[in-house]
């Protein structure tokens, strides 16, 4: 078993899992107290009417292919967003554990602790870069049941070093998971950890088709751990999580064309990244552009208020982290279509 269980909360681990309804496909249902016949104009495959598979093991096998790892060590849920809840369920005691966060950086992490009621450590990214500070976080993460990391970051865009990242999990090894948010990764053209996860037993890696697989109406994310913690996991997730509506959509728009669509779009994504980047640089109400290895640009304004309005009388919402700790002025801009931000740029250059 793997040792880093022993971090979870004791009652979730003696918790007896809810029983749901027996998955057999090979014989016709009457035991989950579902109508017999589909809703009139229900055109789904598996029909609206059934219950869908508990993880699904075809959908499960499909995002271990598509990240390259195996099927034991994949849990899928709505979203990242759900993982990063169950997450912190299962290892933190309300009133008693911590997580740690490195800000600013996604803002997901810090809500679902205090939800659960757990404490909120930070490790703030550098004011210059917004690098990791690997003795801070170590200590942090010393008195944390997981560390949250987001790489790259959001709403920064960076990409963390990951030497740091691997020291952490092996620094914490026993004492904390480090979990990874990639959500963005396939923006860059680093290897996702999830390819470490046999040397490092404490490390979890979230994954999403929410952004380089344009499925973020889809809500699936994917968690990828130790298959003992893939196992605690099952147990506390929703009964019939995944809609199977979602189930149906996924497996038919991750196949290989979809992939290469993907892969044509992310490269057309980054070659607008890299202009809009450059045009931002040379407009006068700009001071500065942070370098970005995600689907985003962080930029500091001179006067972020009248930025986000000059945005929104061309019809464009961007989003304002000016109030956010270290991010003073700054507004995220989502790379959207070449016609979007000519848009956005032509009414900043106007400023
Ligand atoms: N992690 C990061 C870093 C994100 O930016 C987001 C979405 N903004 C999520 C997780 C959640 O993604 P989803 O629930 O759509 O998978």
């Amino acid at each position: 078993m793997n040792p880093v269980l022993a971090l979870a909360r004791p009652d979730i681990l003696e918790l007896q899992a809810y029983q749901h309804a027996t998955w057999d496909p090979s014989l016709e249902r009457m035991h989950a107290n579902e109508m017999p016949w589909r809703a009139q104009g229900d055109n789904s495959t598996a029909g609206l009417n059934r219950y869908p598979e508990p993880q699904p093991r075809a959908l499960v096998e499909r995002m271990a292919t598509l990240y390259g790892v195996p099927a034991a060590n994949v849990l899928v849920g709505r979203g990242s967003d759900e993982a990063i809840d169950l997450l912190v369920r299962a290892f933190c005691r309300a009133g008693e554990d911590c997580v740690a966060i490195t800000p600013p950086t996604f803002g997901f992490y810090k809500v679902a602790a205090r939800i659960q009621g757990a404490g909120v450590i930070e490790a703030p990214l550098s004011s210059d870069g917004f690098a990791l500070d690997v003795p801070a976080v170590l200590e942090a993460g010393r008195r944390a049941r997981i560390v949250f990391l987001c790489s790259p970051n959001n709403p920064t865009g960076n990409l963390l070093d990951e030497g740091g990242v691997l020291q952490l999990c092996r620094e914490l090894a026993t004492q904390a998971l480090v979990c990874v948010d990639e959500a963005y990764l396939e923006f860059t053209d680093r290897p996702s950890l999830a390819l470490r996860l046999a040397e490092f037993p404490n490390l979890v890696v979230l994954r999403t088709l929410s952004k380089a697989y344009a499925l973020a109406g889809a809500r699936l994310g994917t968690l990828i751990a130790s298959a003992d913690i893939v196992g605690l996991l099952r147990r506390i997730i929703p009964p019939y999580a995944i809609p199977s509506s979602t189930v149906e959509q996924v497996l038919a728009l991750t196949e290989a064309p979809q992939r290469a669509m993907a892969a044509a779009r992310i490269r057309t994504l980054i070659e607008e990244r890299t202009r809009a980047a450059a045009r931002l640089g040379g407009i006068n109400c700009v001071a500065k552009v942070h370098p970005s290895d995600a689907n985003f640009l962080l930029v500091e304004f001179r006067d972020a208020g009248r930025a986000l309005e000059a945005g929104k009388a061309a019809g464009l919402l961007v989003r304002d982290f000016s109030r956010a700790p270290g991010l003073a002025n700054c507004l995220r801009i989502s790379i959207g279509t070449p016609a979007q931000n000519e848009r956005l740029l032509a009414a900043l250059e106007r400023l």
